[in-house]
């Protein structure tokens, strides 16, 4: 029997988000500066026994039934597979069903580890394309590796990897007039594309509510040359949108202007394990500290329910009392 992890306002939640790294070998615009990054010393990252520990917990005790790998770029770290394996083969409740592993990621060496992620128990994939455009990409990333990412969509697919998803963040008068090609790249290669709102995360502090590209100028955009209608959402942050004409169905993910806190159902573990109830929580539990002290799986259990019953109602973008968070997005896990 499982113990739903709940908080004040009925959410239960049931998806873990793992930061394995703070590293990444892009730099996106969006994200993080072009250089003075500094990264968390090796010891102050968690082991893979200390992720699978924490874990552990969340799926046997409180029935967490979904985890996705991130960072920083998830593929950095050394021996990646090995931690996909241990976490593939936690059972929901200790004795239930496995549970589901998801790894997002920028693709840039997907297409020489898909294979041996995909063995070891990862099902699904998203990466991360903002643009079809070479220059636009060199620009955007700080990086020239647009091929190797367009071969790792690839390889997801031929890995098995199932749905692989592609998340492009938009931003106005940045890659804005791409929404249309980028969509049509996701019916071409039958991967599902996700537009995600630019959110105020990136370490540059750049963000303005005026560089947002909304739902409704994306879903509009799209269903210009596509027609799309929309269908259910269900726990899913990413509005759903199928084409009329059969050819598969695109998302978008509007955290600033529909955002979707009332239905989350998510917590997540920085590389360094410290817990969070929400991208823009201010709070954190620092369940590395427990670890290493070899606190009891209780008393990490405590820490976890504190942690998610200190969970606020809305993340409160655009509005007075919205705090920025310390972190920018790639120090969290997005
Ligand atoms: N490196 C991996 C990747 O590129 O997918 C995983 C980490 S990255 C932080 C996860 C996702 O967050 C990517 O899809 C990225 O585009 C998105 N992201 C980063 N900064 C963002 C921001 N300020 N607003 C919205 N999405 C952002």
């Amino acid at each position: 029997m499982t113990e739903p992890l709940v908080d004040t306002f009925g959410r239960v939640h049931r998806d873990l988000r793992i930061s394995v790294t703070d590293r990444c070998n892009f730099r996106c615009t969006y994200c993080m500066p072009v250089e003075g990054m500094q990264w968390l010393p090796r010891s102050e990252v968690l082991t893979f026994e200390e992720i699978e520990r924490i874990a552990r917990v969340c799926v046997e005790r409180f029935g967490i039934d979904s985890i996705r790998l991130t960072g920083g770029e998830p593929t950095v770290r050394a021996h990646l597979p090995i931690l996909v394996g241990k976490i593939a083969a936690l059972r929901t409740g200790g004795d239930g069903p496995p549970v589901d592993v998801a790894l997002t990621t920028n693709g840039a060496t997907l297409r020489s580890v898909a294979g041996d992620l995909a063995a070891a128990g990862l099902r699904r994939v998203n990466v991360s394309l903002d643009t079809l455009r070479r220059d636009r990409f060199v620009e955007l990333t700080r990086r020239d590796e647009i091929d190797h990412v367009l071969e790792g969509i690839d390889a997801a697919v031929e890995a098995g990897l199932h749905p692989v998803k592609v998340n492009a963040v938009v931003m106005r008068g940045v890659n804005d007039d791409e929404v249309v090609d980028l969509a049509a790249f996701g019916r071409d290669r039958g991967v599902t594309v996700r537009f995600i709102e630019w959110m105020p995360l990136d370490a540059d502090e750049q963000w303005r509510s005026g560089a947002v590209v909304s739902q409704a100028e994306i879903v509009a955009a799209i269903d210009a040359v596509y027609p799309v209608e929309p269908v259910a959402r269900g726990h899913q942050p990413a509005e759903r949108f199928v084409y009329r004409d059969g050819s598969g169905e695109v998302g978008v993910i509007p955290s600033v202007t529909r955002p979707f806190c009332e239905a989350c159902d998510r917590i997540r573990l920085t590389a360094e394990g410290q817990l969070r109830s929400c991208l823009f929580a201010v709070d954190e539990v620092d369940l590395r500290e427990l670890v290493r002290r070899g606190a009891a799986d209780d008393e990490l259990a405590g820490a976890i329910r504190r942690c998610v019953a200190k969970k606020a109602a809305g993340h409160m973008i655009g509005q007075v009392q919205f705090v920025r968070p310390r972190r920018s997005m790639s120090q969290i896990g997005g």
